[in-house]
Protein backbone atom coordinates (compact mmCIF):
# COMPACT_ATOMS: atom_id res chain seq x y z
CA UNK A 1 0.00 0.00 0.00
CA UNK A 2 1.24 3.37 -0.90
CA UNK A 3 0.32 6.55 1.08
CA UNK A 4 1.47 9.91 1.13
CA UNK A 5 -0.24 12.27 3.08
CA UNK A 6 1.25 15.27 3.08
CA UNK A 7 0.58 17.65 0.19
CA UNK A 8 -0.13 21.39 -0.51
CA UNK A 9 -1.54 23.50 -2.85
CA UNK A 10 -1.27 27.31 -4.27
CA UNK A 11 -3.79 28.29 -1.67
CA UNK A 12 -0.28 28.66 0.55
CA UNK A 13 1.19 31.03 -1.32
CA UNK A 14 4.36 28.75 -1.95
CA UNK A 15 2.77 25.85 -4.11
CA UNK A 16 2.14 25.26 -7.72
CA UNK A 17 -0.08 23.32 -9.46
CA UNK A 18 -3.87 23.13 -9.23
CA UNK A 19 -5.22 20.27 -7.13
CA UNK A 20 -6.56 18.07 -9.79
CA UNK A 21 -2.98 17.88 -11.21
CA UNK A 22 -2.03 16.19 -8.11
CA UNK A 23 -4.54 14.07 -7.99
CA UNK A 24 -3.72 12.84 -11.40
CA UNK A 25 0.40 12.83 -10.28
CA UNK A 26 -0.86 10.48 -7.55
CA UNK A 27 -2.53 8.36 -9.59
CA UNK A 28 0.35 8.41 -12.01
CA UNK A 29 3.00 7.32 -9.21
CA UNK A 30 0.56 4.63 -8.36
CA UNK A 31 -0.31 6.18 -4.93
CA UNK A 32 -3.20 4.53 -3.48
CA UNK A 33 -4.32 6.59 -0.33
CA UNK A 34 -3.35 9.94 -1.30
CA UNK A 35 -4.18 13.50 1.50
CA UNK A 36 -4.06 17.07 1.17
CA UNK A 37 -2.85 18.64 4.10
CA UNK A 38 -2.55 22.20 3.07
CA UNK A 39 -1.15 24.93 5.80
CA UNK A 40 -3.89 25.96 7.39
CA UNK A 41 -4.62 29.64 8.74
CA UNK A 42 -2.94 31.76 11.39
CA UNK A 43 -2.63 35.04 12.87
CA UNK A 44 1.12 34.75 11.39
CA UNK A 45 3.38 34.91 8.53
CA UNK A 46 0.06 35.18 6.35
CA UNK A 47 1.86 35.15 3.30
CA UNK A 48 3.14 31.53 3.51
CA UNK A 49 -0.61 29.99 4.15
CA UNK A 50 -3.83 30.17 3.15
CA UNK A 51 -6.59 32.81 4.72
CA UNK A 52 -9.25 31.93 6.97
CA UNK A 53 -11.68 32.56 4.14
CA UNK A 54 -9.81 29.97 1.81
CA UNK A 55 -11.14 27.01 4.08
CA UNK A 56 -14.67 26.37 2.47
CA UNK A 57 -12.73 26.49 -1.35
CA UNK A 58 -10.27 24.06 -0.17
CA UNK A 59 -12.23 21.80 1.31
CA UNK A 60 -15.22 21.92 -1.49
CA UNK A 61 -12.68 21.56 -4.13
CA UNK A 62 -11.39 18.13 -2.58
CA UNK A 63 -14.56 16.98 -2.35
CA UNK A 64 -15.29 17.43 -6.06
CA UNK A 65 -11.98 15.34 -7.01
CA UNK A 66 -12.70 13.15 -4.13
CA UNK A 67 -16.15 12.10 -6.11
CA UNK A 68 -14.59 12.53 -9.60
CA UNK A 69 -11.77 9.82 -8.59
CA UNK A 70 -13.58 7.65 -6.41
CA UNK A 71 -12.38 4.21 -7.09
CA UNK A 72 -9.02 5.40 -9.03
CA UNK A 73 -8.10 6.68 -5.47
CA UNK A 74 -8.40 7.15 -2.44
CA UNK A 75 -8.82 11.23 -1.77
CA UNK A 76 -8.23 12.34 2.26
CA UNK A 77 -8.68 15.71 3.39
CA UNK A 78 -6.55 17.50 5.85
CA UNK A 79 -4.39 20.50 6.97
CA UNK A 80 -0.89 21.13 8.29
CA UNK A 81 -1.69 22.88 11.59
CA UNK A 82 1.22 25.17 13.16
CA UNK A 83 1.80 24.12 16.97
CA UNK A 84 1.68 28.47 17.79
CA UNK A 85 -0.87 28.66 20.48
CA UNK A 86 -0.95 32.64 20.25
CA UNK A 87 -1.45 33.15 16.81
CA UNK A 88 -3.85 29.66 16.56
CA UNK A 89 -7.29 29.98 15.08
CA UNK A 90 -9.62 27.91 16.70
CA UNK A 91 -11.76 27.56 13.84
CA UNK A 92 -9.09 24.90 12.16
CA UNK A 93 -9.27 21.92 14.26
CA UNK A 94 -13.29 21.96 14.08
CA UNK A 95 -13.06 21.81 10.97
CA UNK A 96 -14.63 18.32 9.09
CA UNK A 97 -10.81 16.37 7.69
CA UNK A 98 -9.90 13.18 7.94
CA UNK A 99 -6.45 14.47 9.85
CA UNK A 100 -4.26 17.20 10.62
CA UNK A 101 -0.26 17.18 10.76
CA UNK A 102 0.95 19.39 14.02
CA UNK A 103 3.96 21.09 12.67
CA UNK A 104 6.51 23.60 14.50
CA UNK A 105 7.42 26.38 11.77
CA UNK A 106 8.19 28.73 14.23
CA UNK A 107 10.35 28.80 17.74
CA UNK A 108 8.70 32.11 19.06
CA UNK A 109 8.46 34.49 16.06
CA UNK A 110 11.26 32.80 14.16
CA UNK A 111 10.14 31.08 11.14
CA UNK A 112 13.32 29.06 11.44
CA UNK A 113 12.86 26.91 8.42
CA UNK A 114 12.25 29.98 6.64
CA UNK A 115 15.61 30.81 4.63
CA UNK A 116 14.25 34.46 4.21
CA UNK A 117 14.47 34.47 7.98
CA UNK A 118 17.61 32.18 8.95
CA UNK A 119 19.69 35.90 9.53
CA UNK A 120 18.41 38.47 11.97
CA UNK A 121 17.88 42.14 11.23
CA UNK A 122 21.30 42.86 11.63
CA UNK A 123 22.50 40.28 8.80
CA UNK A 124 24.37 37.69 11.78
CA UNK A 125 23.32 33.91 11.20
CA UNK A 126 20.13 33.18 13.56
CA UNK A 127 21.05 30.00 14.24
CA UNK A 128 24.26 31.16 15.88
CA UNK A 129 23.18 34.35 17.59
CA UNK A 130 20.48 31.85 19.86
CA UNK A 131 22.70 29.20 19.79
CA UNK A 132 22.83 25.56 18.89
CA UNK A 133 22.13 23.94 21.53
CA UNK A 134 19.02 26.30 23.21
CA UNK A 135 17.44 26.08 19.59
CA UNK A 136 17.63 22.07 19.73
CA UNK A 137 16.05 22.33 23.50
CA UNK A 138 13.52 24.37 22.39
CA UNK A 139 12.24 22.73 19.45
CA UNK A 140 11.55 19.59 20.63
CA UNK A 141 10.04 20.78 23.38
CA UNK A 142 7.84 22.76 21.20
CA UNK A 143 7.27 19.51 19.90
CA UNK A 144 6.47 17.74 23.17
CA UNK A 145 3.76 20.52 24.18
CA UNK A 146 2.35 20.30 20.73
CA UNK A 147 1.72 16.26 21.25
CA UNK A 148 0.79 16.95 24.52
CA UNK A 149 -2.45 19.73 23.23
CA UNK A 150 -4.07 16.44 21.93
CA UNK A 151 -5.25 18.55 18.79
CA UNK A 152 -2.98 16.90 16.40
CA UNK A 153 -3.08 13.14 14.82
CA UNK A 154 0.59 13.00 13.09
CA UNK A 155 3.46 14.78 13.98
CA UNK A 156 4.57 16.86 10.89
CA UNK A 157 8.42 16.45 10.00
CA UNK A 158 9.25 15.71 13.41
CA UNK A 159 12.99 16.99 13.02
CA UNK A 160 12.59 19.67 10.97
CA UNK A 161 15.23 21.32 13.11
CA UNK A 162 18.11 19.54 11.00
CA UNK A 163 16.77 20.66 7.66
CA UNK A 164 20.02 23.52 7.16
CA UNK A 165 22.10 20.89 7.99
CA UNK A 166 23.72 22.50 11.76
CA UNK A 167 23.08 19.26 13.57
CA UNK A 168 24.65 16.45 11.42
CA UNK A 169 25.11 13.37 13.38
CA UNK A 170 23.64 14.77 16.15
CA UNK A 171 22.54 11.62 18.32
CA UNK A 172 19.19 11.50 19.91
CA UNK A 173 18.95 12.72 23.83
CA UNK A 174 16.97 13.68 26.17
CA UNK A 175 15.19 16.55 24.38
CA UNK A 176 14.27 14.18 21.30
CA UNK A 177 13.13 11.38 23.84
CA UNK A 178 10.48 13.53 26.05
CA UNK A 179 9.22 14.59 22.51
CA UNK A 180 8.65 11.26 21.09
CA UNK A 181 7.35 9.72 24.99
CA UNK A 182 5.00 12.59 24.36
CA UNK A 183 3.69 11.32 20.90
CA UNK A 184 3.34 8.12 21.91
CA UNK A 185 0.95 9.20 25.17
CA UNK A 186 -0.82 11.55 22.30
CA UNK A 187 -1.58 8.06 20.18
CA UNK A 188 -0.01 10.40 17.48
CA UNK A 189 1.34 9.30 14.34
CA UNK A 190 5.44 9.90 12.66
CA UNK A 191 5.07 10.91 8.64
CA UNK A 192 8.39 9.70 7.13
CA UNK A 193 8.84 13.11 5.13
CA UNK A 194 10.80 12.95 2.19
CA UNK A 195 11.14 16.54 1.75
CA UNK A 196 14.65 16.62 3.74
CA UNK A 197 15.87 15.48 0.49
CA UNK A 198 14.99 18.63 -1.30
CA UNK A 199 16.85 20.68 1.41
CA UNK A 200 20.56 20.94 2.62
CA UNK A 201 20.05 18.07 5.25
CA UNK A 202 19.78 15.83 2.23
CA UNK A 203 17.77 13.28 4.06
CA UNK A 204 14.15 12.38 5.21
CA UNK A 205 12.61 13.67 8.32
CA UNK A 206 13.31 11.99 11.27
CA UNK A 207 16.62 10.22 10.88
CA UNK A 208 17.06 6.11 10.61
CA UNK A 209 17.83 6.84 14.28
CA UNK A 210 14.98 8.60 15.61
CA UNK A 211 12.54 6.27 13.96
CA UNK A 212 14.26 3.34 15.49
CA UNK A 213 13.30 5.06 19.00
CA UNK A 214 9.70 5.51 17.44
CA UNK A 215 9.58 1.80 16.40
CA UNK A 216 10.80 0.78 19.99
CA UNK A 217 7.94 2.62 21.49
CA UNK A 218 5.16 1.38 18.96
CA UNK A 219 4.53 5.27 17.43
CA UNK A 220 3.22 4.30 14.21
CA UNK A 221 3.75 5.61 11.13
CA UNK A 222 2.92 7.41 7.67
CA UNK A 223 4.28 8.96 4.83
CA UNK A 224 4.38 12.22 3.05
CA UNK A 225 5.95 13.78 0.09
CA UNK A 226 5.32 17.31 1.89
CA UNK A 227 4.88 17.90 -2.11
CA UNK A 228 4.70 21.68 -2.96
CA UNK A 229 4.32 20.94 -6.41
CA UNK A 230 2.93 17.85 -8.19
CA UNK A 231 6.60 16.85 -9.50
CA UNK A 232 7.41 16.35 -5.78
CA UNK A 233 4.75 13.93 -5.37
CA UNK A 234 7.01 10.60 -4.40
CA UNK A 235 9.89 11.78 -4.64
CA UNK A 236 12.38 9.61 -2.85
CA UNK A 237 9.09 7.58 -1.55
CA UNK A 238 10.97 4.01 -2.23
CA UNK A 239 13.44 5.20 0.22
CA UNK A 240 11.35 6.10 2.88
CA UNK A 241 9.55 2.75 2.60
CA UNK A 242 12.94 0.87 2.16
CA UNK A 243 13.84 2.66 5.69
CA UNK A 244 10.22 2.24 7.35
CA UNK A 245 10.76 -1.92 6.83
CA UNK A 246 14.82 -2.05 7.59
CA UNK A 247 13.77 -0.68 11.16
CA UNK A 248 10.63 -3.22 11.23
CA UNK A 249 7.62 -1.30 10.27
CA UNK A 250 5.23 -3.36 8.92
CA UNK A 251 2.13 -1.02 8.76
CA UNK A 252 1.34 2.45 8.34
CA UNK A 253 -1.30 4.82 9.46
CA UNK A 254 -4.37 6.65 7.36
CA UNK A 255 -7.09 8.69 9.21
CA UNK A 256 -10.95 9.18 8.08
CA UNK A 257 -12.63 11.54 10.22
CA UNK A 258 -9.93 11.43 12.42
CA UNK A 259 -9.84 7.91 13.47
CA UNK A 260 -6.54 6.00 12.80
CA UNK A 261 -6.15 2.71 10.82
CA UNK A 262 -3.10 0.93 9.83
CA UNK A 263 -2.53 -0.63 6.66
CA UNK A 264 0.16 -3.03 5.84
CA UNK A 265 2.72 -1.71 3.79
ZN1 LIG B 1 4.99 24.81 2.82
ZN1 LIG C 1 5.72 21.84 7.31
Amino acid sequence: MRIDLHNHTPRCHHAEGDMEAFVTEAIAQGIEVFGFSDHAPLRWDEGYRMGADEMDGYESEFAALKAKYAGKIALLLGYEADYLPTKTIDEVYSRKVDYLIGSVHFLGEWGFDNPENIFDCFGSDEFKRRGLEAIWRAYFAAIADMASSGRYDIVGHFDLIKLFGHYKGRKPDEAVFGALEAIKKADMAIEINASGWRKPVGEQYPSAEILKLAYELKIPITFGSDAHAPQHIGAKSQACYDLARSVGYKEAAIFESRKMRLLKI
